[in-house]
């Protein structure tokens, strides 16, 4: 059966690849559309919710945006401060499904690039991609698919090593990328540039290397050599791995949590960045919660506070790594020990401006900026494009850089937050993806 699976999809393969790809005017990326299908054409059993099954079923990188995250993690683990965020430059916006990460030269370079032309906005479709997302681009290339004009083999795009940016409108940013020593692909990949200034690594085996660990981390039984080679072993591995991410993430080796079923109220969770870089941190629970541990990542918990020693719950933390996007949790247990409330956050553990997002009451959440650049004067924030107004202040548009608001509808939402300047010109968009409980 694999046999003849294997010989099946090398016909497949052979026979659609096309000898002069067209190219997609709207990137690599791809839209958020499904196909709406999901019968294998080898009629194996998928694994819900795997790559293979998002290869199959969807046509967007975002698909995978879980694992993807998880990878970047484990880049940044390995070579910390290699890679720079990307998103809040100013005049640059990022399509939803963009990784925001560059190597940090490539990265410095795109933000004199944007600078040069002023008021325009570039919009960038694809920037640094991890291993999951080239082996989907990969396959609906080879598989025509998606309309994906031209992806290289997983393992070997400069996306994945984050020297590569596609862009929309790429000839009128064409000369001011070049002046910044970002190459032009050329007409085959139009929207593609490379950046090929002074100061980068190749990562490409390190991306792959990213996988390798994780899947290990998460299957001690089943290991995979640590080669940093695309084999078909690894290939494997990575058609079974979970789109939303593994169970044990990027930092440490601590089992994941148990899911809090039992929690039933809410707690407010709050914090601030002090200068030292600790935090201080503190809670809102009901009066049946004794005490209150807090968690990051759903896996490393960081303090645990009981009522006795302060009301707010209030504690310090210092994280040793700067990461964003991470869960924060706060559990809630009563006298008997069994956990009764919760609260949850979204926490950037960065030294520089922090998207927070923090659970203030029942589905009330606000979200907002910490540390923003001096002259950003407000925020708007769209939680899936939909406009939020500040519960507090009744602006759409807030002064205090946060915006607070009850949501009826839970689940994952992709936030925007955009920044303006005191005359109200915008000045970029941050963006973070959130699942409210
Ligand atoms: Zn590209």
């Amino acid at each position: 059966m694999l046999r003849l699976r294997a010989l099946l999809a090398t016909l497949l393969v052979l026979s659609l690849v096309p000898a002069c790809a067209p190219v997609s005017g709207r990137g690599e990326e791809g839209s958020d559309g499904e196909l709406g299908y999901s019968e294998t054409d080898d009629g194996l059993a998928l694994t819900a919710g795997s790559v293979e099954e998002a290869m199959r079923t969807r046509c967007s990188t975002a698909s995978v945006r879980g694992l993807a995250l998880q990878l970047v993690g484990e880049l940044n683990a390995m070579r910390p401060g290699r890679m720079e965020r990307i998103d809040g430059i100013d005049n640059v916006d990022l399509n939803s499904a963009v990784i925001p990460y560059l190597q940090a030269p490539a990265a410095q370079a795109l933000r004199r690039a944007a600078a040069r032309r002023g008021s325009s906005t570039m919009t960038i479709n694809s920037a640094l991609r991890t291993l999951p997302q080239q082996y989907l681009l990969y396959s609906w290339y080879a598989s025509g698919r998606c309309g994906i004009g031209l992806a290289a083999r997983p393992g070997r795009s400069n996306h994945e090593t984050g020297t590569a940016i596609d862009i929309d409108g790429y000839s009128s940013w064409r000369s001011a990328l070049q002046s910044e020593s970002y190459r032009w692909f050329g007409s085959s990949d139009s929207v593609h540039f490379d950046f090929v200034g002074s100061g980068t690594e190749s990562l490409s085996s390190l991306s792959v290397l990213a996988f390798q660990r994780l899947w290990n981390r998460n299957h001690p039984t089943d290991r995979l050599s640590e080669d940093g080679s695309y084999g078909p072993q690894t290939e494997a591995r990575l058609r079974m791995a979970p789109a939303a991410g593994f169970a044990i993430g990027p930092e440490g080796d601590a089992p994941a949590a148990d899911d809090p079923a039992a929690s039933t109220t809410s707690i407010g969770v709050s914090w601030s960045r002090g200068a030292s870089g600790a935090y201080a941190i503190s809670a809102t629970a009901p009066a049946s919660v004794v005490r209150v541990e807090y968690w990051v990542d759903g896996r490393n918990r960081i303090s645990t506070v009981q009522r006795a020693a302060s009301d707010t719950f209030a504690t310090s933390y210092t994280f040793s790594s700067a990461v964003t996007e991470r869960l924060f949790e706060a559990r809630g247990f009563d006298a008997s020990g069994a956990q009764i409330a919760r609260g949850i956050g979204l926490i950037d553990t960065v030294s520089g401006t922090a998207v927070f997002i923090r659970q203030t009451g029942a589905a009330e959440y606000e979200i907002g900026l910490e540390r923003a650049p001096t002259g950003v004067a407000s925020i708007e924030v769209d939680a899936d494009a939909f406009a939020l107004t500040d519960a507090t202040s009744g602006a759409a548009r807030s002064s205090r850089l946060a915006v607070r608001s009850r949501f009826t509808l839970l689940g994952e939402r992709q936030f925007s937050i955009r920044t303006y300047n005191a005359d109200g010109t915008l000045r970029g968009t941050l963006r973070r993806t959130f699942t409210l409980e």
